[in-house]
């Protein structure tokens, strides 16, 4: 609720404050148990943060994160430390978080030593359990990571993050470093998994066509806003906001006979440490009006189940016209 993170921007020999990277700015958002929220936005919009600020892997400047109807920013370190059993992060780069002087049975058994009183040979065989259940050999537990495949690493990262059975897992760009390929193989994994634990999923990418497959609603970030968010199929269909028909437009085409009307992004992101006034994407959105410099849309549900921080959505009546671009 009403979530911020900004990291001070230091200056000069004295070190003085002399702005703010407003990298998270007021996002409210509601997970639902069971489901697979797909978070997009460019890089730089706030994803990444507000997944770990959620995790409380960093603090909160403001706001407020309930996982259960539990604060998880005001309870203790005990209590903490009990909580980060059922909620865990898989990352990006899963060369770079797994510790290569690890074995792998220890990466992937590191969390049972931590939370559990399991003995040493329980939680072997626990590893041995969890390999397979991600589908990975588990002879060669006694194996450095470096010597897995990109994919492979993933699903170590995978094993590792449900070693303690979680109830929800954020993945942060978990599938981006990976070949298309190995990217739908790794996406069909976290289903399956999510089937048969009952798992929740804040799911971290780039672009839209990564969180298609696997989410059930879509929010997508801009400058450290929620500009949008919908149920997939919907949104996918009739994106509401200028910006998430942009990224879409970024997406080939299903099907060459199939039209449709492109807005191709000008210029780069502005900074988050000077976002522009009004709408943040004024300054990149091809239906801009003087209102949008001037007033700052809220988020709000325009259609069921449709949400969108907008003065003019894209084909909702007095809103923006997608066809008229060209
Ligand atoms: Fe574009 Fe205005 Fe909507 Fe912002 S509020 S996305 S500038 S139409
Ligand atoms: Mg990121």
């Amino acid at each position: 609720n009403n979530v911020k993170k900004y990291f001070p921007i230091h200056k000069g020999l004295l070190n003085r404050v002399v702005g703010n990277v407003k990298a998270v700015d007021d996002v409210s958002l509601t997970i639902r148990e069971g489901e697979t929220f797909g978070l997009v936005g460019e890089s730089g919009c706030g994803k990444s943060t507000l997944g770990r600020v959620i995790l409380r892997l960093q603090s909160a400047t403001e706001g407020s994160v309930k996982i259960n109807g539990r604060d998880v920013h005001s309870l203790s370190n005990r209590e903490l430390n009990k909580m980060r059993e059922e909620m865990q992060i898989i990352f990006q780069d899963p060369f770079g978080s797994l510790n290569p002087r690890f074995l792998v049975k220890d990466v992937i058994g590191e969390p049972l030593k931590i939370h559990t009183k399991m003995s040493a040979k329980e939680i072997d065989e626990r590893v041995v359990e969890l390999m397979k259940l991600v589908g990975l050999d588990p002879t060669r537990r006694n194996r450095y990571p470096h010597e897995f495949s990109g994919g492979q690493r993933q699903r170590i990262g995978i094993a590792r993050a449900i070693a303690l059975k979680p109830k929800f897992i954020v993945a942060d760009e978990a599938v981006s470093a990976l070949d298309v390929s190995v990217q739908s193989q790794v996406i069909n994994l976290l289903m399956r998994l999510q089937k048969e634990m009952g798992l929740t999923f804040l799911f971290i990418a780039h672009g839209l066509n990564v969180v298609r497959h696997i989410s059930d609603r879509v929010g997508v970030m801009y400058l450290g806003k929620m500009v949008e968010v919908g149920e997939t199929e919907s949104l996918y269909a009739s994106p509401l906001h200028p910006y998430t028909a942009a990224l879409l437009s970024a997406i080939p085409k299903p099907s060459p006979t199939k039209k449709r009307n492109r807005i191709v992004l000008q210029g780069d992101v502005p900074s988050p440490a000077n976002p522009p006034s009004g709408c943040r994407f004024h300054t990149r959105c091809p239906f801009a009006q003087e209102k949008c410099s001037q007033v700052e849309p809220k988020l709000e549900e325009v259609l069921p189940g449709r949400e969108v921080a907008c003065h003019f959505p894209i084909g909702v009546e007095g809103g923006s016209d997608l066809s008229k671009l060209q």
